[in-house]
Order: structure tokens, then sequence, then C-alpha cells
């Protein structure tokens, strides 16, 4: 038996949903428009891209904001989002905290406040009923028909459903912090920095209009997809209960490590470590796992713009 179907066997239908779950109000009204707006940019930028890099093709300049711009939004999730705000594995002074928020905020993968509430909500449930993004329950808390569903389900069919996360409950401290705020209250203005203004910038000025429009549909609209398309495969592919990856610590939900989107997020792919040790700035634990997030961090400290590095399950192991 595995750990999950040990938990599933464990768990009778027709549950209540635990606290700081939501089922009905403004909350669950605003998480649908949030989703509609941010989910219709990016849509449309996807159907555009094959259809404007077929018609006019695309150059250097609009390769090179693309992977610049994922790579920002790479460690604005990985590195701030998760490891600082959900987890404060580090510490940083308030400039440092504002950059971190204003580059998580521009991955278009929501607030701060949302982001944040929701992850915590992932680590208090896992792969149980209460979970936000489970391969194996849906948000009202019943089992997926199969395997195939539930996978959908992580990696995107959750933002669908109409249970949401109560900040009130879960993220009193991104409440209470000015910072974290000002970012969660101007969340469309990055996402329009993001996907829009900075690439349509870019590229206007290293080559003209069709650069630029270039430059909005690819790098911008399309990368934030892709990104958040990465980010989600720790939801899907990093809770498979190691059908794909490997398991390096029995714990009590399908978490994995996966080596493909262990690259593709910088290292948030390394899921069954960081689910073992969730403060942990650095998830690596052997030299084939790669956690270009947490050497980031490393590297930080060692500039002394960050501060109290969290590394208490990778000390514990050598
Ligand atoms: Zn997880
Ligand atoms: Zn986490």
């Amino acid at each position: 038996m595995t750990a999950i179907e040990g938990v599933a066997s464990e768990q009778a239908a027709g549950r209540e949903m635990p606290p700081g779950v939501l089922v009905d109000g403004p909350l669950v009204n605003a998480k649908f428009r949030d989703s509609y707006i941010a989910f219709g940019l990016m849509f449309t930028g996807t159907i555009a891209t094959p259809v404007w890099i077929y018609t006019q093709g695309i150059g250097r300049v609009e390769i090179l904001v693309f992977l610049g711009m994922f790579a920002l939004s790479t460690v604005g999730i990985g590195v701030g989002m998760h490891r600082l705000l959900v987890h404060r594995s580090f510490r940083c002074g308030p400039v440092m905290r504002a950059f971190f928020c204003a580059i998580a905020t521009m991955a278009v993968q929501g607030s701060v406040l949302k982001w944040v509430s929701n992850h915590r909500r992932h680590h208090l449930h896992t792969d149980k009923p209460g979970d936000v993004h489970s391969p194996y329950y849906d948000g009202a808390g019943n089992e997926h028909d199969s395997f195939l569903k539930g996978m959908l389900y992580a990696q995107g069919g959750w933002v669908w459903d109409r249970a949401t996360t109560d900040g009130e409950y879960y993220a009193k401290d991104i409440l209470a912090d000015p910072i974290a705020m000002f970012f969660t209250r101007t969340r469309w203005y990055w996402y329009a920095a993001s996907a829009v203004l900075i690439p349509g910038v870019i590229g206007f000025a290293f080559g003209g209009v069709r650069t630029m429009i270039g430059c909005v549909v690819v790098s911008g609209l399309f990368r934030s997809y892709v990104m958040t398309f990465a980010t989600s495969l720790v939801n899907s592919v990093c809770h498979s209960d190691g059908r794909y990856g490997y398991r390096r610590y029995q714990t009590d939900d399908g978490t994995t490590n996966e080596f493909v989107t262990t690259l593709i997020t910088f290292g948030e792919g390394l899921h069954n470590n960081h689910h073992r040790f969730p403060r942990d700035a650095y998830l690596s634990h052997a030299w084939y796992e790669i956690d270009i997030n947490g050497l980031i961090i490393l590297g930080l400290a060692k500039l002394g713009l960050v501060q109290d590095v969290f590394l208490g399950g990778v000390r514990r192991r050598s």
C-alpha cells in the first residue's frame, strides 16, 4: 500500500471542510474574477504566439526577453514567494523584501496574500481533503475518479473550483506586513509590467514596433503561461507518489522529487525533500539534486543581502 492509498482509505466521504477553506462568499467570487482575467490574458498570448511566429517570425530579442523574464519570475516564485514569504526560510531588509514581492507578483500567479495562504493550506492538508491542488482530492474533499483527472486538477483545474483560502486564517503575518500588502493591492500593475510593459519597452528599444509586438505576445503573455505551467508541474508531477521521479523520504503524502521539473523551476521540483523539511532554504540532499533557487539564497547570504538562512534538514543530514 502506498502512502496515498493509506491516506485515502482512512477518509470517509461527506466530510466538512477544514477551517480556513471557503466555498462561498465574496472571496470565492474574487478568486473567479482574478482567474478569468489572468488566464484570459495568458491564453490570448498562447493562441497568438504560433500565429505571430508563423506570420512574422521572431528573433534574438524576443527569445532573450522570454528567457530573462522567465528566469526572473521563476526566482520570484521560488525564492521570493515560496521560500521567503510562505516558509520564512530566510530574512532580509525592506528593500530586498520589496524586490522579492515585486518579482514574485510579476510571475502572474496571484497576489502575495493569495499565494501564501494557498500554499500554507497545501502544506497543512497535503494530499488530503482540504488540500488546495492535490491529484487525489478535489476542492470539496472528494477523491478524483482517476489518476489522470487528478493530475489535470493539480495542474490547473483547481483554479476553477469553488474552494478558496481564507487569508485571515493562514496569512495573518502577510496581512500585517505593509510591504507584502502593497504588492497584493497593486498586483494588476505588476502583472501588466511583467506581461506587457517591460517586454514591450525592451522590444521597441532594440527592434521597433514589430519586435515590440512580438515581445509582448511571446515574451510577455505566452511566457507568463509557460512559467505558470512549469510551476504547476510541482503540484501534479511532484505529487505523483513516485510515478514520476523518486521519493527520498517516506512522507505521509504523494510528494516526489523529479528531475525535469527541478531544472525548469530552478529547484522547486525537489518537492519530497521540501515537504520533509519545509522551512529549509536549500533543498538539495545529493550532488545530482540541483537547487538553483537555494544556491541563489546562499549566494545572497554571502553578500550580506539576506540573513538567518534556515538549513535545519540539510544540517541534520550532513
Ligand atoms: Zn506540495
Ligand atoms: Zn512549500
